[in-house]
């Protein structure tokens, strides 16, 4: 299907069909795995549709990137060989030595090591605001700062940005604003409808949806930053390939049943934490007492799997909890249709220990699954004793 046929639908007809042409040669109605490095030319420089070698262009790659742009609503979409992949393209593309980046107080630790790490080695400036108070985010901006960036829902504590407020301010200071949308996916959350500049993504997480892929993906809202991106994607080279992009391409057909369910049995999940004795907190946008529940429910269609809970006594209880689970497979990661369960103290976010991102030590955070509700509740049950 050819994107100019496109406009008028709706996202669960888009994830299935944009990006999704059959197969010249044979009508195969799935893009083919085109595993393969280099291309036969039609004489020197006769390149067929493009194809030239895969770092540059691959035609599994090619109908993931597309897409990845309609289903987001940006122009240009670009598929990774991881998610820290795509943000350190992103990063070096846009940033020079000496220009700077607000960086949220609550992100995925290997966001934060990235920035901590590596990036400020080669001179890119970075200081931490708390995202979800608009004037704070104003207050960080500085005269060399290039970006803002937000993730939303936040990775571990579920905090919410407002998107439209925080475009705004990024508008007025001349600045873009990108946005992890890893937590919502484009099927909850349309950052770029509501101002973003970049959307991020970890493929590997609900895009993907089945714990069996690793990818990342950038897109944009204007054509120019998607060009400049994709010329240092192949002059970096972390690419995604052919079956990664063929795995991605699969779970974004699912990809709306599956968030619909995830946020069904983690509004479940939410409400059997909030009255237990052994939960003294419940982060979590869909419940009502949550800070940033109300500009959760303007900027999303629901409120998505994720959840994290602090444990009543303390670090060594909250890491029981993790070893008792049993159907919440203990492990990283998030989004799969399986639920997981994890300490981000001593796991995801081990690296932004001592920092200001630090995540509370009682801490346990869920990535609530498609099972059935009833069985994770169950499990919970007996894990928190
Ligand atoms: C996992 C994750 C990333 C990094 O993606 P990888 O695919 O692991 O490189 C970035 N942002 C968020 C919110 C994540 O959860």
């Amino acid at each position: 299907m050819s994107h100019e046929h496109l406009d008028s639908y709706a996202f669960d007809t888009l994830a299935i069909h944009a990006g999704n042409t059959a197969d010249p040669q044979t009508g195969a109605v799935v893009p083919p795995i085109y595993q393969v490095s280099t291309y036969k030319q039609d004489g020197v420089g006769g390149l067929r549709n493009g194809y030239e070698y895969s770092r540059s262009a691959n035609p599994t790659r090619t109908a993931l990137e597309e897409n990845l742009a309609v289903v987001e609503g940006g122009r240009r979409g670009l598929a990774f060989a991881s998610g820290l992949a795509a943000e350190d393209c992103l990063l070096r593309t846009v940033c020079a030595p000496g220009d700077h980046v607000v960086i949220p107080d609550d992100a995925y630790g290997g966001t934060f090591r990235l920035f901590a790490k590596v990036v400020q080695r080669w001179g890119v400036e970075w200081s931490v605001a708390d995202t979800s108070d608009p004037a704070a985010v104003r207050d960080a901006i500085r005269p060399s700062t290039k970006m803002i960036w937000v993730e939303t829902p936040s990775n571990p504590l579920l905090g919410i940005t407002d998107i439209a407020a925080t475009a705004q301010i990024a508008r007025e200071a001349g600045v873009r604003l990108v946005v992890d949308n890893t937590f919502a996916s484009p099927y909850l959350q349309q950052p770029i409808a509501l101002g973003a500049d970049v959307v991020v993504h970890s493929l590997t997480k609900y895009m993907g949806g089945h714990s069996d892929v690793v990818g990342g993906a950038l897109v944009t809202a204007d054509e120019t930053l998607g060009e400049e991106l994709a010329y240092h994607q192949n002059a970096m080279g972390a690419v995604a390939g052919p079956f990664d992009s063929w795995l991605v391409l699969r779970g974004i057909k699912t990809l709306g049943v599956r968030m619909d369910r995830h946020s069904a049995n983690a509004a479940e999940v939410a409400e059997f934490l909030t009255g237990h004795a052994k939960v003294a907190q419940v982060y979590y946008p869909g419940l009502a007492e949550h800070p940033g529940h109300e500009i959760a429910a303007k900027q999303m269609r629901a409120f998505g799997g994720m959840i994290s809970f602090r444990h009543v006594d303390g670090e060594q209880a909250a890491v029981e909890v993790c070893n008792r689970a049993k159907l919440f497979t203990l492990g990283e990661s998030l989004g799969g249709v399986e639920s997981l369960i994890e300490h981000p103290g001593r796991m995801t976010h081990a690296s932004v220990a001592g920092s200001a991102l630090e995540v509370p030590a009682d801490l346990v955070r869920l990535s609530v699954g498609i099972e059935s509700a009833n069985d994770l509740i169950g499990d919970l049950a007996q894990a928190l004793g």
